[in-house]
């Protein structure tokens, strides 16, 4: 496995596969693997038919608000780097903040009004932080076809509508939510709970699967499917719902019932830490 941390020695070895045929997919991240993570660049060879895979970790300071866990974000180097090789990814770009902001970068990129709903009623400038420097990563490794996961659904519709927006040559592809055993969704922030916390933290994935039954029941209406959600998840003692948001994939606006293509997303505090997870109803 190569390790680049320059942007240009990035883009280089790059061109250099595409002038060898190869096909190159791209999974950035912000480190402290998990298998929700390996699991997308196995993605994107399946899907993506890639030959090349490069993983990104880039702890990206300008998708945290002010008050936010930029700095306690766990970090391991030695032990992503082991497991990206264990995983076979061929690069792992790991540069610096300096190598991505330099001292005067002005550029912003944002996606208007998808950025402001759900995750961004809390978060307000998050999403524009994803944008911008999921832009720059696209054009230092210039990959024919990235993968996110649907663990951050609402992520990944942005940057599917900046991509088609910008003409960006790039295929995005979403994976699916790799899970604990009992159902929570892979997170590199599930280490900040603490055992009672983690217990609670199942809350999630139960309600949306209360939610899946429902709708393969017969019910339709977005209201009851949220009041049985909201029940669930306020029985647990560390648990307090952020938002529940039964919503439109294109757009992200609130729908009154579901269809195909709805996007059902909750953020719930388990404590401190908040977590997310969904389903898209298909
Ligand atoms: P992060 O390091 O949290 O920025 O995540 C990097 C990428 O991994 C994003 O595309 C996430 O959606 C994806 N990801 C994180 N957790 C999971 C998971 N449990 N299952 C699938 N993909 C995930």
């Amino acid at each position: 496995m190569i390790i680049f941390q320059r942007p240009e020695e990035m883009t280089q070895w790059s061109r250099d596969q595409k002038t060898l045929g190869q096909r190159i997919g791209f999974v950035p991240t912000m480190g402290f693997l998990h298998p929700g993570h390996l699991s997308l660049v196995e993605f994107a060879k399946m899907h993506g038919r890639c030959t090349q895979s490069v993983m990104s970790i880039f702890v990206n300071p300008t998708q945290f608000g002010p008050n936010e866990d930029f700095e306690k974000y766990p970090r391991d180097f030695e032990r992503d780097r082991k497991l990206a090789e264990q995983a076979g990814i061929d690069v792992l770009f790991y540069p610096s903040v300096n190598d991505i902001y330099g001292k005067f970068a002005r550029t912003l990129v944002e996606v208007e009004d998808m950025g402001k709903v759900m995750c961004g009623i809390t978060r307000p400038t998050h999403f524009r932080g994803v944008t911008t420097v999921v832009n720059k990563l696209f054009n230092i490794v210039e990959p024919h076809v990235a993968v996110f996961g649907q663990k951050d659904a609402q992520q990944f519709l942005i940057i599917k509508r900046m991509t088609q927006d910008l003409f960006m040559p790039v295929e995005v592809l979403m994976a699916p939510i790799i899970r604990e055993n009992d159902g929570l969704a892979m997170s590199s922030r599930n280490i900040y709970l603490n055992p009672n916390e983690r217990r609670d933290a199942v809350c999630l994935s139960q309600a949306l699967n209360k939610a899946q039954e429902m709708i393969a029941g017969g019910e339709v209406h977005s209201s009851r499917l949220a009041d049985v959600m909201r029940t669930h998840i306020e029985k647990h003692a560390s648990a307090r719902i952020d938002y529940i948001a039964i919503v439109d994939t294109e757009n992200l606006l609130p729908i009154l019932q579901v269809q195909k293509n709805t996007l059902i997303a909750l953020a719930v505090y388990i404590g401190k830490t908040r977590l997310i997870d969904n389903i898209i109803i298909s």
